[in-house]
């Protein structure tokens, strides 16, 4: 299931890409600013600002799950059915109500992907496969890979690498570049601002190093989890020596989707507001240079 296809991207590899995004991640970062990617299944988004006085098309569409309040709706999301979403998919004239997520067929997605050929061949851009995390899907992933090599397209994977080895080694021929998230080398912080294991992530990272797998590697930088000189340093440090890699790019922490946490009924509990460290951001890009790494600043 995807959630997005973004055309003409450039910050998700090189040159010009259409970045697939697939839905399912089981890290749940505390911080993640695309909370909508992180169920394998379709969510549904309510913006009661847009919603209208009187109107009861989504109640009459899913009865047992939205009811009407004072200030708007009510919706257990539990109670919703597949065939409640899909009916709400296209039921509310406002998008108050929106749904998060489609099953498209391989060759629809190629189908969007092959338009910008072109613009791919001339840039030495391709397709990004991109989530959530891409190999929560791993059959999806690597039908697309396939399909994109058929091709002749070069391919790229944002990945966390939180997935179980099984579910990356089938596609690894098939990609050329992994944007691969090293977020924390210290087990017990990953543990405290996720739901998953550092190992995990860890392990998968050093074999596809000594795969000879290309990789760039992405550090979110977030307050209170590793935004400080020792953690930096400590990852910085992994990259460069053990992963050998040549390229490290820091993303210090935003927060342009805590809305969406409100539109999904949920409660954000990551600091709210955005890193604002200039001088750390110096040193992270200076210490990697030290370590002989090429580091670049992402927004
Ligand atoms: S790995 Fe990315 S998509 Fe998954 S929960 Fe973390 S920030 Fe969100
Ligand atoms: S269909 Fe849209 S506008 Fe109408 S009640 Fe539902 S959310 Fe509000």
């Amino acid at each position: 299931m995807i959630f997005n296809i973004q055309r003409y991207s450039t910050h998700d590899g090189p040159g010009i890409r259409t970045v697939v995004f697939i839905k399912g991640c089981s890290l749940s970062c505390r911080w993640c600013q695309n909370p909508e990617s992180r169920a394998r299944t379709r969510d549904l988004l309510y913006d009661a600002r847009l919603c209208l006085d009187g109107c009861t098309l989504c109640q009459q569409a899913a009865p047992a799950a939205i009811s009407r309040a004072l200030n708007g709706l009510l919706i257990d999301r539990q109670r919703l059915t597949d065939d409640d979403l899909t009916t709400l998919t296209h039921c509310c004239p406002t998008q108050a109500l929106s749904v998060c997520g489609e099953t498209q067929t391989v060759d629809d997605i190629m189908a969007t992907v092959l338009r910008d050929k072109p613009f791919y061949d001339r840039s030495g851009g391709g397709i990004t496969l991109s989530g959530g995390e891409p190999f929560m899907d791993p059959t999806l992933s690597l039908a697309l890979l396939q399909a994109s090599r058929q091709q002749n397209i070069h391919t790229a994977v944002e990945t966390c690498l939180h997935v179980p080895w099984r579910y990356l080694e089938p596609s690894l021929p098939l990609v050329d570049l992994f944007l691969a998230d090293l977020k924390h080398v210290d087990s017990a912080r990953f543990r405290q601002w996720t739901d998953g294991s550092a190992k995990r992530v860890l392990d998968n990272l050093v074999r596809l190093a000594d795969a000879g797998k290309k990789m760039i590697i992405r550090v979110p930088l977030i307050p209170g989890f590793n935004a400080d000189k020792a953690s930096i340093k400590a990852i910085t440090r992994f990259a460069a020596d053990r992963l050998r890699v040549n390229e490290i790019h820091f993303l210090p922490y935003h927060t342009l989707g805590i809305n969406k946490y409100h539109l999904l009924g949920e409660t954000y509990t990551a600091p709210d507001k955005p890193l604002d460290a200039p001088e750390l951001l110096a040193f992270a890009q200076e210490y990697a240079r030290d370590c002989g790494l090429t580091a670049t600043l992402r927004g």
